[in-house]
């Protein structure tokens, strides 16, 4: 792959949700081609898991439906029976409802139309349009040629209609081993476009298929499949990547030469790059396969699974989607864009919660033992109608490690020795001393509060201080597992040139340790989002929270800490 273009800013305005796609369905709608219907289709193998490459397709081939009045089938291209498996086609179906997309009675498979490709297969045959070639898999790729290059013709090419038919029953009929025959188009082995050159349609595969079990040995292949699936379902806009370029003169000529229901006509749009991710199917199997991640769901996998895990929302999935667009050109898209898309759709509904991360205990020397005194603070700071959160304050807190510094840098402005500071939804404190280990560690940080300075109380705002921390109760803080995420890979084109891309990993990509909640947490439901004030948006694990005991991953932070690190 030639350089990279400069990925988009982050923070760029989302384009507008028009694209050349929707501009090709506006014209036919005015022209009336298609008799103003719109059926797109959503054609995954069920071959592994879906990632966020597909998301891009199934908001393009979803939306499109919802937005012109059409449908969206949900479609299983299935036709290797050696790869697929039923629990992918669960996996996929659940990722594309978890998307907010529907496909109602739209459910099909490839499979189900193998009676009817086979009967197609024997029209073809009997037109002379179609042969049985006896050439080993090796045979029939040098006599294929290059793109500089024709090919050549199999000495097989010449068989009759008759002679072909047999051998083709036979091939269903499961006389011949595996790779004894194939069935080829008789197109044109010149042809400039090497997929014209007598393209395969069929193969001998003596293979159970998850679907159609032992009732077939001979499959079809991708190209024939596709195209006459696509006509049998009527469907009218066939989206798919741009790899598919090439191979379009083949479709056209499947749907333009067998007697289907319906013209289906095919469009090309560019793949999602997205960079510090891998999307490729083999390269996710080769991560999770190897135990560089924690299984197919892991919430630094680009996986659907994996993001839904990691506490992205499918809002905050559509969002992405309609910035990065839809066009013809291959680019790259930073990470950074998509985690922006998650902070814009996170930060207006997720509710606000303290965590301190990462604690030092804070001891308010002139604050009664034993005194419990409640505070509150607004669930939201922008939606007052979300109620307020209430905790208690007391004589000894946890606040951050890194909200005390025995020697204040310059610009510092939270707790060091003499220092005053907020304590978030509190008083101000006035730091007078701290205590260490033997090591020399601080282990406890010492402070006075100022009685009359209580957040919302009159006066409370005329003591100024610039620093503004957030602290929890020792005695009443929920201690939380909490995962924190990062990129799975610390540069953002793994595997460049000849590199093994998994030196690429980021070691720190995940960090678990245990947080001092605010007290509310404990009654965190499964897959809730919160955003921890200061820290970033945080989900309460669907699969390993408890009642009372949530555990929460970290799915982005504040801010982009990245872009400055490029
Ligand atoms: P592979 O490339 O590993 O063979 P695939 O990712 O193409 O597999 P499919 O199950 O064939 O997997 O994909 C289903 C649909 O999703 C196809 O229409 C495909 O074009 C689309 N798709 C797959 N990857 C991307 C991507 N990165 N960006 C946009 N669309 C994608
Ligand atoms: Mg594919």
């Amino acid at each position: 792959m030639s350089k990279p273009p400069k990925p988009p800013s982050p923070s760029a305005p989302p384009p507008a949700p028009s694209n050349f796609i929707r501009s090709i369905i506006e014209e036919d709608q005015r022209s009336g081609r298609h008799g103003g219907q719109v059926t797109t289709r959503f054609p995954p193998e069920p071959n592994g898991y879906l990632h966020i490459g597909h998301a891009k397709s199934i908001c393009l081939n979803f939306g499109i439906a919802r937005d012109f009045g059409g449908r969206c089938h949900m479609r299983f291209d299935d036709t290797n029976p050696a790869k697929e498996e039923t629990e992918y086609v669960e996996s996929i179906m659940s990722s594309v409802r978890w998307m907010g997309f529907d496909w109602g009675e739209h459910l099909h498979f490839a499979s189900d139309y193998f009676q009817q490709l086979y009967d197609y297969a024997e029209l073809l045959v009997s037109r002379g349009d179609a042969y049985v070639d006896s050439l080993s898999a090796d045979e029939i790729r040098a006599c294929r040629g290059t793109l500089t290059e024709p090919g050549r013709d199999s000495p097989y090419r010449t068989r009759t209609p008759d002679e072909n038919l047999d051998l083709l029953r036979r091939m269903k009929a499961g006389e011949f081993p595996d790779g004894a025959h194939v069935l080829r188009l008789k197109l044109d082995m010149r042809s400039p476009n090497i997929n014209l050159r007598d393209p395969l349609i069929y193969r001998i595969r003596h293979q159970t298929h998850h679907r159609t079990g032992d009732a077939w040995c001979i499959y079809p292949l991708y190209d024939y499949t596709h195209a006459l699936s696509d006509a049998i379902e009527h469907i009218t806009h066939s989206i798919c990547t741009l790899e598919f370029e090439d191979h379009r003169p083949l479709y056209d000529w499947c749907v333009d030469n067998l007697p289907v229901p319906y013209r289906p006509y095919q469009y090309e749009f560019a793949r999602l790059n997205l960079t510090y991710a891998v999307l490729s199917k083999r390269r996710l199997i080769d991560l999770v396969e190897s135990g560089c991640v924690d299984g197919w769901d892991d919430p630094r996998l680009p996986t659907l699974v994996g993001v839904r895990r990691r506490g992205y929302t499918p809002e905050g999935m559509q969002l992405f989607c309609e910035r990065i667009g839809v066009s013809k050109a291959e680019s790259w898209i930073d990470m950074g864009v998509l985690e922006q898309a998650i902070r814009d759709d996170l930060e207006p509904k997720a509710p606000r919660a303290i965590a301190v991360l990462s604690p030092l205990r804070l001891v308010i020397d002139n604050f009664p033992e034993g005194r419990i005194e409640p505070c509150s603070a607004p669930v939201h700071p922008h939606h007052p109608e979300m109620g307020r959160r209430e905790f208690p304050l007391t004589r000894e807190l946890w606040i951050e490690r890194d909200d005390f510094e025995e020697t204040p840098p310059k610009g510092y402005f939270r707790l060091s020795p003499g220092a005053e500071v907020r304590l978030r939804y509190g008083y101000v404190v006035r730091c007078t001393g701290f205590d260490k280990d033997d090591s020399g560690a601080v282990v406890a940080v010492h402070c006075e509060y100022l009685p009359e300075t209580k957040s919302g109380t009159p006066g409370a705002d005329s003591r100024k201080v610039k620093g503004n921390i957030h602290w929890v109760s020792v005695d009443h803080a929920l201690a939380a597992e909490v995962r924190l995420y990062d990129r799975l890979f610390a540069v953002p084109h793994p595997g460049t040139g000849e590199r093994d891309y998994k030196l690429d990993l980021n070691p720190s990509s995940k960090t678990v340790i245990t947080a001092q909640c605010e007290p509310g947490l404990a009654g965190a439901a499964p897959e809730q989002r919160f955003q921890f004030e200061r820290h970033g948006y945080f989900v309460a694990d669907r699969i390993d929270s408890q009642p009372g005991a949530p555990v929460f991953n970290r799915a982005v932070t504040l801010k982009d800490s990245w872009a400055s690190r490029g």
